[in-house]
């Protein structure tokens, strides 16, 4: 048996790489184990030392050709258990944020795919805290299979992944499109129910769509005139609002699937009728026109300016449903556990207790 190191973790393998490492590596290996080891990859996730069926030095080897990803340091549980929020470290102590949110029709993990984020929107607690580097394939798919762990133990299985963790997924696309083809080919997600949300890298949404699978495309628009948006989204200097309204059109030629446009609603910055009339003037020039989704923006440490009360966020909504456009107010989910959109900074260092595997989840960490 050849001990030496073999690179990647549990997740970075496709199915053919996983077969050509084992067979290299465990060359006795009987076919019938590769099939009972993907199921406990990809089916009933577990770690290498729960895979019953084979036997333990086995385990044991495969435990070391295929290391995990991502040590689960903390797990914070909000409403009644809905919303579960897992601080894990990377190999290189690293800190990501990862949201599993179940709900009666869907369960939704919120991936990262970045440690941290050089995109700089000044309202993001990621954005405040600064890039540190992009996350693997692996250790993408890992934050899912974690998730997916946790959602088998309540009965439940992950129906939706959004990229709406750390970290700006088209400033890292092509891992985030391996990891869209494990969990799609893989794990068995239908494309339809995973969403890439970008900030607005235009090169990054033309690769996505030249890419294969239909992905959703949610676009963080924040603000619908340039002098406003370069504020609020320093990336918009780049790349202006035509050039990015231009690559949702090809997108949707594309891909036929409706695009949405994501609003953090910021009191009296983005959320007068004036702004509304523009957002609705940009969502219709796609056709169909955009999906606005708003989102009373949840508190950070680094920015003053507070979420747009309730009431004006519904006649907000109103307005744009007036002006011809559907809109959705989303629940801020997770808020107390600082799980909520743009609140993922994961910036103290971890400290892990017990080994790699998950804390004692009677005992959840409530930051
Ligand atoms: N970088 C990607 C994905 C990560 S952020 C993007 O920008 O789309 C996921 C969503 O949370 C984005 O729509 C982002 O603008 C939003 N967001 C960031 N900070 C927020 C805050 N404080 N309150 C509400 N939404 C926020």
């Amino acid at each position: 048996m050849n001990d030496g190191p073999v690179s990647g973790t549990r997740y970075d393998h496709d199915r053919n790489a996983l077969e050509t490492l084992l067979g290299d590596e465990l060359p006795d290996l009987k076919r019938y184990r590769i099939e009972q080891i993907w199921e406990w990859l990809y089916t009933t996730p577990r770690d290498p030392a729960e895979w019953t069926n084979l036997p333990v030095p086995v385990r044991e080897r495969l435990a070391e050709l295929l290391p995990s990803a991502l040590h689960p340091a903390t797990e914070s549980i909000s409403e009644g258990g809905q919303t579960v929020k897992f601080l894990s470290e990377l190999d290189d102590g690293q800190p990501i944020e990862t949201v599993l949110m179940l709900s009666a029709r869907r369960v939704t993990v919120c991936v990262s795919s970045q440690a941290g984020c050089a995109m700089a929107c000044g309202f993001c607690a990621t954005g405040q805290a600064g890039f540190t580097r992009h996350l693997t394939t692996g250790e993408i798919v890992e934050q899912v299979i974690r998730a997916e762990m946790r959602a088998q133990q309540l009965q439940r299985r992950v129906s939706n992944v959004v990229f709406m963790g750390m970290g700006e997924p088209l400033a890292n696309t092509d891992r985030v499109i391996e990891a869209i083809e494990r969990l799609h080919g893989d794990l068995g997600l239908s494309a339809r129910n995973l969403t890439v949300s970008t900030v607005g890298v235009v090169p990054g949404i033309r690769t996505l769509a030249a890419y294969r699978l239909p992905v959703n495309l949610a676009v963080s628009l924040h603000a619908a005139n340039d002098d406003k948006r370069n504020e609020l989204v320093p990336i918009n200097r780049r790349y202006p609002i035509d050039d990015l309204l231009g690559a949702c059109a090809d997108y949707l030629s594309a891909k036929n699937r409706r695009i949405s446009f994501e609003w953090a609603m910021i009191d009296g910055v983005n959320d007068t009728a004036t702004d509304a009339r523009e957002l609705a003037g940009l969502a219709r020039r796609l056709r169909p026109s955009a999906h606005v989704n708003l989102i009373p923006l949840n508190p950070t440490p680094g920015f003053a300016t507070r979420g747009t009360p309730l009431d004006q966020v519904h006649r907000f909504r109103d307005q744009l449903e007036h002006l011809g456009v559907n809109a959705t107010v989303r629940r801020n989910r997770g808020t107390d556990i600082d799980a909520a959109c743009g609140q993922l900074a994961a910036g103290q260092p971890v400290r892990i207790t017990g080994g790699r595997r998950h804390r004692d989840e009677t005992a959840p960490d409530h930051r």
